[in-house]
């Protein structure tokens, strides 16, 4: 399985009325479109700002350009969002939505609010080339990378949905973003890197990245990549202390595993103590939760500046797996906050809409109980599917 091999499966979308969307482009994409259709340069200076820092999606409020301007463009090209199939709001606040893209495809996001701060989770794919054995979206089928202007779309929808532009300095519920939605941010890198440099240009959506984190399964050779040209958070979804245990949870340690993977974080550009990686563990019932894994993940970390989430393991029908009972994490914690790692457990959050990885769609297939095993079997068939497709 090579990176370049993922990259192959992006595909370019075309919107039928023959405009161009103009979400999605560089600042220099933007200039050049518009220096071609006869604009000067400091027009395009003016729409980047209406588009991301206004959230203008209609030519015509942006009363700095002339009438005949405005009229112009709007026959030539569109400012465009996904369109929401599903909206979701939780009983604690979390809200998720299931989004359409132009091609049917669909994808989540899902936003969390919180005391001081509000976090997107953003999709970096449709479904994801990896299959790792807890994770629901690993099991789907359908996979394509997403485009620019779909990731950027999934923040700027969510700025509509919460009244927010223009975003204030502080105090925004949208603060934070997290690339942990759907798919692998690392095998999209191009499109992601694009979006990301977008969202956090300072005279648009204008979110710092010391608010963004990437989630990665771990794709070695595109770490420092990612370190050096956006220098974003990283988080490592590490969920095992052993190969041969990873090797199983994340198949894509068989390609670059644990000891590799914790060199590209040693390495990872800017990581300090006042910046510290953040390691994923999901807690399996039986599987990765007992102190000997707790010891070994501490000794395993040593050196590295780093924080620890532990996650409980959101069910989905057909998972091989069971959480981890309270006591067992709450041992595991307690035993990982005396070796010096704060507040380790994420708090489950929108379980009444399903707002973990991947569930929403799951949901939205309708299961009957006799579907349940099918479901099962169904998912053994994709994922040693995919494996064999991947070369795993
Ligand atoms: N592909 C990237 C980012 C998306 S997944 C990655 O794997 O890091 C975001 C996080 O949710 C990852 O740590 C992933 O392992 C975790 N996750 C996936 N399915 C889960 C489940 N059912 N329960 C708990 N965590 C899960
Ligand atoms: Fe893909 Fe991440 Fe899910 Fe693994 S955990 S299958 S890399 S989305």
């Amino acid at each position: 399985m090579s990176v370049a091999s993922h990259a192959a499966l992006f595909t370019p979308l075309q919107r039928a009325d023959g405009r161009k969307n103009l979400v999605g482009l560089s600042r220099e994409e933007l200039a050049a479109e518009l220096a071609e259709f006869g604009l000067e340069a400091f027009r395009s200076r003016q729409l980047w700002h209406w588009i991301y820092h206004r959230g203008a999606t209609d030519f015509g409020v942006m009363t700095t350009l002339a009438k005949p301007v405005r009229d112009r463009l709007a026959t030539a090209y569109v400012i465009e969002r996904p369109e929401i199939s599903r909206d979701l709001k939780s009983s604690d606040g979390t809200r998720k939505w299931l989004l359409r893209m132009a091609d049917g495809q669909e994808i989540e996001s899902v936003h969390i609010p919180e005391e001081d701060r509000g976090t997107l989770c953003v999709s970096s794919q449709v479904g994801c080339t990896l299959t790792c054995r807890f994770c629901h979206t690993g099991t789907q089928r359908l996979v394509r990378n997403l485009e620019p202007a779909e990731i950027v779309g999934q923040i700027m929808l969510a700025r509509d949905a919460l009244d927010e532009w223009p975003a204030p300095p502080d105090g925004r519920l949208l603060s934070n973003i997290v690339m942990m939605g759907m798919g692998e941010p690392l095998f999209n890198y191009e499109a992601v890197a694009k979006a990301l440099k977008i969202v956090m240009d300072g005279e648009g959506i204008s979110i710092s990245k010391r608010r963004i984190t990437l989630s990665t399964s771990g794709v070695v050779p595109m770490m420092h990549r990612c370190g050096t040209e956006l220098n974003v958070n990283l988080a490592i979804s590490l969920h095992a202390v052993t190969d041969e245990l990873r090797d199983r949870l994340v198949p894509i340690n068989r390609k670059y595993p644990i000891a590799q993977l914790l060199d590209a974080c040693r390495t990872y550009p800017g990581i300090n103590n006042a910046r510290r990686i953040t390691f994923e563990y999901v807690m399996l019932k039986d599987v990765n939760d007992s102190l000997t894994d707790a010891r070994a993940l501490v000794r395993l970390l040593t050196g590295i500046p780093a924080k620890i989430n532990l996650i409980p393991f959101n069910p989905w029908p057909g998972a091989p797996f069971e959480r981890s009972s309270d006591a067992a994490i709450q041992a595991f914690g307690d035993f990982i906050n005396n070796a010096g790692y704060a507040s380790p457990v994420r708090t489950p959050r929108g379980e009444d809409i399903m707002a973990a990885c991947g569930q929403l769609k799951s949901d939205s297939v309708k299961h009957s109980a006799a579907l349940r095993a099918a479901l099962a079997q169904d998912v053994a068939r994709a994922v040693a599917e995919k494996e064999a497709a991947a070369g795993l």
